[in-house]
């Protein structure tokens, strides 16, 4: 039988998916510079820094020792172990191994959670700005995004009353980041709980509390879901090792949550990745177990970076920006200059068109905040030297000064 639609015999499901936007916009910036185009990429999040010496060598001792295989599904007992030790000292919670899932990144355990809990029409609340892959993810699993607004004005935070107001019968669960990419905002613990007192009315809705970004915290109050009271067997953390430990390209990530939850996780990842890589995981546990000296000084440099990007913006006319209390990026408002035209006659729309702008125009590249649920807003990412940052911060003045 012939294709009914244009183009090469993919499935419907990639012809209908979103390609991510952070790493479309990375990936652009990357052709542009191999083209001899001087870009400075403030699209990716990524740590900027080498992973600590002593987990690599960690990872070297571990392939020496013959750590080759395939590990259990699940992954190695000692760094689940690791998990579970890091859970109890850092928020007093007690969790088991078997509640606890290893696997190839915080997104692969997205991708899990969604596939192992959402059925065709489940729906999923994503307080917005949210990371760009939830709302993929979700999508990708048959169920329905459920997008709940927010604004620069309330630091990007949804109250709980405005998440109580999207909750049907088919919610399966509220998903987000905290520190939060794209915003950078904090959910105190007193938020939390107020979230918490909301969901008592709702136990058939479940808590995904995304903590990749859980030490990138200038609060240095960094408080979790599932240790709200009542909450812990509502609530699956997941957490990884890319952001706080400089970890990115050796895709490691975990799920803590109930053990019913881990076996279904565990089952989905049997079939797709049978698991994660087996050196990686014994870096991972020394990782966890050893001092975070590492970990706090690249946090001393994101946060004096964080100030730095603040101070820039600020003295740009018509963004307007918040102050991040985590993560490494910054989310400023730039519907300032939707309507505006440059004098070759590009009219900046929306974010989409501002993004796009600062790319062929300032050489510098950002995400726009349409894919995070927010179209009034830019993603830039400040994981990168105070010289690029100044340097960035200029050709975006100028670019955004030229816009008439
Ligand atoms: N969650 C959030 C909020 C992220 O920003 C990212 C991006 N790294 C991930 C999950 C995925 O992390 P990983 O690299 O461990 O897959
Ligand atoms: N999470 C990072 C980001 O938001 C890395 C890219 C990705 O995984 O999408 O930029």
């Amino acid at each position: 039988m012939q294709s009914q639609h244009p183009g090469p015999p993919v499935s419907k499901l990639v012809r209908e998916m979103e390609e991510s936007a952070t790493l479309k916009m990375a990936s652009m910036a990357r052709e542009l510079r191999e083209k001899g185009m001087d870009i400075i990429d403030l699209s990716l999040g990524e740590p900027d820094f080498d992973t600590p010496h002593h987990i690599k060598e960690a990872a070297k001792t571990a392939l020496d020792d013959g750590y080759t295989k395939y590990t259990p599904v699940n992954g190695l007992p000692e760094l689940r172990k690791a998990i579970v030790n890091k859970l109890k000292r850092e928020y007093n919670l007690d969790y088991t191994m078997n509640e606890i899932v290893v696997s190839n990144g915080a997104k692969q355990s997205v991708y899990n959670l969604c596939r192992a809990l959402l059925d065709d029409g489940d729906e999923v609340i994503l307080p917005a700005p949210y990371w760009v892959s939830y709302y993929g993810i979700v999508k990708l699993a048959g169920a329905t995004p459920i997008e709940v607004p927010s604004s620069i004005d309330n630091d990007f935070k949804c109250s709980p009353e405005a998440i109580e107001a999207c909750i049907t019968p088919r919610t399966k669960f509220i998903l987000y980041s905290s520190p939060c990419n794209p915003s950078g905002s904090v959910l105190s613990l007193e938020e939390l709980e107020a979230l918490a007192a909301m969901l008592k009315k709702h136990p058939h809705v479940y808590v995904i509390s995304d903590e990749i970004y859980q030490h990138i915290n200038f609060t240095n109050d960094h408080h979790t879901m599932a240790a709200v009271e009542g909450m812990k067997d509502r609530t699956v953390i997941i957490n990884g090792m890319a952001k706080g430990y400089a970890m990115t390209g050796w895709r490691l990530g975990f799920t803590a949550g109930p053990e019913w939850i881990a076996k279904a996780c565990t089952k989905i990842q049997g079939q797709v990745t049978s698991g994660a890589s087996s050196f990686g995981q014994k870096a991972a546990a020394v990782a966890l177990d050893a001092d975070h000296g590492p970990t706090h000084d690249m946090v001393k440099a994101f946060k004096s970076r964080r100030d730095l990007i603040i101070r820039l913006l600020e003295e740009i006319p018509l963004l307007r920006v918040n102050r991040p209390q985590g993560a490494f990026y910054i989310f400023p408002d730039v519907s300032g200059y939707f309507g505006k035209t440059s004098g070759s006659g590009y009219e900046v729309k929306d974010a989409d068109d501002l993004s796009l702008y600062l790319l062929s125009e300032a050489h510098v590249s950002t995400v726009s905040g349409v894919a995070f649920g927010d179209p009034n807003c830019i993603r830039i990412s400040y994981a990168t030297s105070d010289a690029k940052l100044t340097e960035a911060a200029q050709r975006i003045a100028a670019a955004l000064a030229s816009l008439k």
